[in-house]
């Protein structure tokens, strides 16, 4: 593909795309003002192309062009849920299909991205994880998703993003460089406050580790769902590789470094595990890490006969924590009717008419 000849602009972190700009211009007798023009284009305006950078003249438009792409998403469907919760499936150079969701709240707009197409991870409870791997997303890839979706967050007068969670497909710590020049961008070229990027992961433990070492206050969220090994092992294949002990040593490393906020999250099945007797070595996690824990309804997927907890159930987990110093939340699921729920993306619907345009 000759697109891979080319450097992405959007993958860029910005030091280094301040660099290669003021490289390039130099290397074409233009004034070095051109850099920012472009740097303007890109984190500012969120041009959608090289070609949408209407104050370069148009020799030096083609001439960029040549030399770099912007690798936009581009929406392949949009669907909109009662509860005003937003799902995009965007497409990308190569045909890979994959989602982000924006959920409007009174004070918020959060924008749910993916990190991957697919997972390798086979959680059992989790769209995503049974539909499997496809590839890496590149940093662009990820921040396209961003840019795209805060220009139809404006169009249609949802207003500003103010937090992002990388909680769509695909497991951001097996996917590390992308995902830490992502965040690097995200907050350096656009912006977006660390304390307002969470970083969810299954629990992989070098990632975690790694992401302790960095200086900005990205929060994360650990997906526990079970605060027993032999119980999380059968939920989450990678407990056998990364087991709760090693994993609790990583998030206690990771607070260590100061500044930081952990959540657990947890996913609640009827008769998995939502046992009253969890509750308390759940409290004893979360305490010693200092941890928020959002206790999510279990989503239906196609793939299990299971069922989300009864709400008297969760509420009784969440009173059950707070008595034991706790905090927790329930998580009201949010775009269920257009599978955009936590666990259910899979860009299935797509997948399918791809499928079937030959
Ligand atoms: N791979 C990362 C990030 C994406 S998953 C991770 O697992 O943390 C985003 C969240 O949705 C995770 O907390 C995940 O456990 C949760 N989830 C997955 N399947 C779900 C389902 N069917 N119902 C409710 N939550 C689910
Ligand atoms: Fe992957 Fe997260 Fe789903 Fe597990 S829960 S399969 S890690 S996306």
């Amino acid at each position: 593909m000759a697109d891979q000849l080319r450097a992405d602009l959007l993958s860029l972190p910005p030091d280094a795309l301040g660099r290669v700009l003021i490289d390039h211009f130099q290397a074409r007798g233009q004034p070095a003002y051109r850099a920012g023009q472009v740097e303007r284009w890109i984190y500012t305006a969120l041009a959608p192309s090289i070609e949408a950078m209407t104050d370069l003249p148009r020799a030096e438009r083609e001439a960029l062009a040549e030399r770099f792409m912007l690798s936009e998403a581009e929406e392949a469907t949009v669907a909109k849920s009662q509860d005003g919760t937003v799902k995009h499936v965007w497409r990308l150079a190569d045909g890979e299909l994959v989602e982000s969701v924006l959920i409007p709240t009174e004070k918020r707009l959060t924008l749910c991205i993916s990190s991957q197409a697919g997972c390798a991870m086979g959680c059992t409870f989790c769209a995503t994880g049974w539909g499997g791997f496809r590839r890496q997303l590149s940093a662009g890839e990820i921040v396209a998703q961003y840019r795209a979706s805060r220009r139809w967050a404006e169009a249609n007068e949802l207003g500003p993003v103010t937090n992002i969670v990388y909680m769509g497909m695909g497991e951001p710590l097996a996917n590390r460089a992308a995902v830490h020049d992502s965040l690097t961008i995200l907050n350096r070229g656009y912006d977006v406050g660390a304390r307002r990027i969470t970083v969810s992961t299954v629990g992989l433990v070098p990632g975690i580790l790694e992401l302790a070492e960095r200086p900005e206050q990205f929060r994360l969220a650990l997906s526990l769902h079970a605060p027993e090994s032999d119980l999380r092992r059968s939920l989450i294949p990678l407990e056998r590789r990364y087991p709760l002990p090693e994993v609790m040593e990583a998030l206690e490393h990771f607070n260590e470094a100061g500044g930081k906020r952990i959540t657990f999250e947890y996913t609640m099945i009827a008769g998995i595990n939502d046992a009253p007797e969890l509750i308390e070595p759940l409290a004893e996690l979360a305490r010693r890490v200092g941890a928020f824990v959002n206790l999510i309804p279990f989503n239906p997927i196609p793939y299990q006969d299971w069922h989300a907890s009864p709400p008297a159930r969760i509420r009784a987990f969440a009173a059950g924590l707070e008595r034991r110093g706790v905090t927790a939340a329930v998580r009201e699921s949010r775009g269920r009717d257009i599978d955009a729920a936590c666990g259910q993306l899979r860009a299935h619907a797509l997948v399918h008419i791809e499928g079937t345009r030959g």
